[in-house]
């Protein structure tokens, strides 16, 4: 397999992660460039590369690179959209975090030039489709030895949050993982999203709700509750129970010893998101690569950051409705058909 030279646009937290390990830990890539807006940013990740990297502020700079033949995006949500089109339009494989864009309609401009472009070549960070325990879950789903699935019961909590964190990024940053791993769990799509706000933890910053109660209901009728907890400040605790007509199937979270001590008995719950997925990402940006370097992409696609963003669009409109909305995309179109 031939080594994909990798661009790098945004520089900041999981950026870093992805750096480290497309130029270490995987097989197949190594990072020859970085890009940030803010030069500085740039300059402190090219040196976890450990060899020569070009370092850019500008994007259309480092898709053009010749040098550079695959493009990681991890730059904020918003500046998504540019950085996608323009390794489309240069006809190099692009793997993008989620969300794909802030709006289904920048995800939509994207899937179109990717099936103008006639080549497989966008794939959105929906790392949770790598994750162990999601996969086994799964298994047993799709074994069909629990019968059909009715109804789900999930959380996502995080410690806290920074103030710039609003409570429609409560759909747009946190439960869009739930938003794309759930349906791709069940077989199903979404067809209608309801959010239920209430009484307000008092480590909330001003103006932010939550916790938040997100109900999903499928094509087929499952519904999902989703507690979206963004400040219960003991642990990033993520959990998933499919209630089955056979029985119940539990997520297993990541095991850490139990302990005894002190007439108790205690587990340590994990701190954050990079070490609960940690593995994830590593199985995810190989399976990019072996794939993206044949001309596929078998994770999740542009059409899948499409109809996740049509459904957290649906959901921003229900915490201000307050109302039971509808998600309405048309069909799969053929090029995304699996
Ligand atoms: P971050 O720490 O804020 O890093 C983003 C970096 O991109 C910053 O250095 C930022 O510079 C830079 N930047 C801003 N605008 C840019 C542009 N137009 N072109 C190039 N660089 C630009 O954010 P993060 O936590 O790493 O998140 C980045 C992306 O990854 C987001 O889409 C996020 O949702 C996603 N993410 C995914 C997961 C996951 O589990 N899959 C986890 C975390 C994050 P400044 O800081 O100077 O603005």
């Amino acid at each position: 397999m031939e080594t994909m030279n990798i661009g790098i646009i945004g520089c900041g937290a999981i950026g870093r992660e992805h750096i480290k390990r497309l130029s270490g830990k995987l097989q197949g890539s190594r990072v020859v460039a970085v890009c940030d807006v803010f030069e500085d940013g740039a300059k402190k990740a090219a040196p976890l590369v450990g060899v020569d990297c070009k370092v850019y502020t500008e994007i259309n700079a480092i898709v053009n690179d010749a040098n550079v033949t695959a493009l990681v995006i991890t730059s904020p949500g918003f500046a998504h959209k540019d950085a996608v089109l323009a390794a489309v339009k240069a006809g190099k494989p692009v793997f993008c975090e989620k969300p794909l864009c802030t709006t289904a309609a920048d995800c939509k401009e994207i899937v179109d030039a990717e099936m103008a472009s006639g080549k497989h070549l966008v794939q959105v960070g929906f790392m949770r489709r790598y994750d162990k325990g999601y996969n086994q879950m799964k298994d047993l789903l799709d074994s069909g030895e629990f019968g059909a699935p009715l109804l789900l019961k999930c959380t996502h909590r995080a410690i806290d949050v920074d103030g710039a964190y609003t409570t429609a990024m409560a759909v747009t940053d946190t439960a869009i993982h739930e938003i794309d791993c759930l349906h791709w769990l069940l077989n199903d799509d979404w067809a209608t999203v309801q959010v239920i706000t209430g009484a307000n933890t008092k480590n909330a910053h001003e103006g932010l709700c939550d916790p938040q109660v997100m109900i999903m209901q499928s094509k087929r009728g499952v519904t999902v509750l989703l507690e979206v907890y963004v400040n219960c400040k003991f642990g990033y605790d993520i959990n998933c129970e499919v209630v089955c007509e056979g029985g119940v199937i539990n997520l297993p979270a990541p095991s850490f010893p139990t302990v005894r001590q002190d007439c108790k008995i205690s587990t340590m719950i994990e701190q954050n998101w990079i070490n609960r997925f940690i593995d994830s990402y590593d199985v995810e940006l190989q399976d990019w690569i072996n794939n993206a370097s044949k001309g596929e992409v078998a994770g999740p696609t542009a059409w899948d950051g499409y109809i996740a963003e049509v459904t957290a669009d649906a959901l921003v409109e229900a915490q201000t409705s307050g109302k039971i909305e509808k998600v309405s995309f048309g069909e799969t179109p053929a090029f995304y058909a699996k």
